[in-house]
């Protein structure tokens, strides 16, 4: 076997995912927005769950401590700016992060998020020697923010995940 012949065997494709910033606006063109957007707020007034408010900047933002969103798409047909992208693009690449203080980690018995998760991607695992820990499942989880302002130690924080693929040599 030539050495080309053993790097092309041990070349891995692999997805890595970065986790950046929290999301927006669902559907919104994130590197226009602040060009684009006037703040006039027709996408506050429509948001059936009131989540969006105005950040510090005076763009509107989600803000899951206060609901979730349903991907209705209010806000983006709202929006007189061609400021959204279609409904039939994803909503966004945003996903459920569970950090330190979680309950479960500290081994206190804690199941909120996951009761409030509608498609069922929180699941808990049972560990030896500790309570159940909460586990996503990053396929099922649509970023909705149901689980944020449940959680009694704002421990979920809504995530934009990038998904980069690269090609990798030994
Ligand atoms: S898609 Fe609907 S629920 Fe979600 S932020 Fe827009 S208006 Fe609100
Ligand atoms: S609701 Fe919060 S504290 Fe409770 S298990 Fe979920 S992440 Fe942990
Ligand atoms: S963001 Fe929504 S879908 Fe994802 S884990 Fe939380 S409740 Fe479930």
């Amino acid at each position: 076997m030539s050495d080309s012949q053993v790097n092309l065997s041990r070349r891995q494709l692999f997805t890595r995912r970065n986790i950046t910033d929290t999301p927006s606006l669902p559907w919104v063109k994130a590197a226009q927005f602040t060009d684009l957007c006037t703040q006039c707020g027709e996408c506050i007034k429509q948001c059936p769950t009131n989540i969006i408010r105005p950040s510090d900047g005076g763009f509107p933002r989600v803000d899951f401590e206060v609901g979730e969103c349903t991907f209705c798409y209010q806000c983006a047909a709202a929006c007189p700016e061609p400021l959204f992208l279609p409904k039939t693009e994803p909503a966004w690449h945003a996903k459920a992060v569970i950090e330190a203080g979680c309950l479960a980690k500290q081994n206190i018995e804690c199941r909120s998020c996951g009761d409030s998760c509608d498609p069922f991607a929180i699941s808990f695992k049972l560990a030896v020697g500790a309570v159940a820990q909460p586990q996503i499942d990053m396929a099922a989880c649509t970023g909705c923010g149901a689980c944020v302002s449940v959680c009694p130690t704002s421990a979920i924080t809504i995530k934009n995940i990038q998904q980069e693929s690269a090609h990798v040599t030994e």
